[in-house]
């Protein structure tokens, strides 16, 4: 996962509806038909440079967010030491930046297309289908007879001091 492709950018904008990937966030809550789904979601903030520290990012997710750059070395390595069955989405960020798009939509999804993933073409500056991303991780997460909601549509929040748990 290359770094300044925009993966905190999306987190941030998933969980704060703005552009300003000041301040790690942690929590996304998706509706999708009965069950409320709540992304407790990890950045690695650069870290998985150190291929030895990924497993401590993947293990026990239900889904990853990967970009096309070295997508197919972390596909392999999520096949092969993940969770089973790991939703994977790859989102085509920066689609703003239309001129000096480096991976073809074609490409993109033929490729997503060859290993099921989900692949979205995604802005975090112009806000384009940041939602959708979750929500179609959502769809995809089996379902559970946890977590039923009475709520409706979609809602998102931001940790706060009171909902943080302690790592130690
Ligand atoms: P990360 O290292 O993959 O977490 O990338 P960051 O989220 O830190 O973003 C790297 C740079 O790309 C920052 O300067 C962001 O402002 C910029 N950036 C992120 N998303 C977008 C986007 O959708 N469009 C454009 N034009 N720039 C973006």
């Amino acid at each position: 996962m290359d770094t300044g492709v925009g993966k905190s950018s999306i987190v941030w904008w998933f969980v704060e509806d703005s552009f300003d990937p000041n301040i790690n966030p942690t929590i996304g809550t998706v509706q999708h038909q009965n069950e409320l789904h709540n992304f407790l979601i990890w950045d690695t903030a650069g870290q998985e440079r150190c291929r030895a520290l990924a497993p401590m990012y993947y293990h026990g997710s239900a889904a990853a967010v990967i970009t096309f750059s070295t997508l197919k070395d972390w596909v392999k390595e999520l096949q092969q030491h993940g969770p089973p069955n790991s939703v994977v989405a790859i989102a085509g960020n920066k689609c703003d930046l239309i001129d000096t798009r480096e991976v073809m939509e074609r490409d993109a999804k033929d490729y997503t297309d060859s290993i099921h993933a989900i692949f979205v073409d995604t802005s975090t500056k112009k806000a384009i289908n940041i939602n959708e991303l979750f929500i179609e991780i959502s769809r995809r997460i089996p379902s559970t007879d946890a977590n039923p909601s009475s709520g409706k549509g979609f809602k998102l929040r931001r940790e706060t001091s009171e909902t943080k748990q302690s790592c130690c």
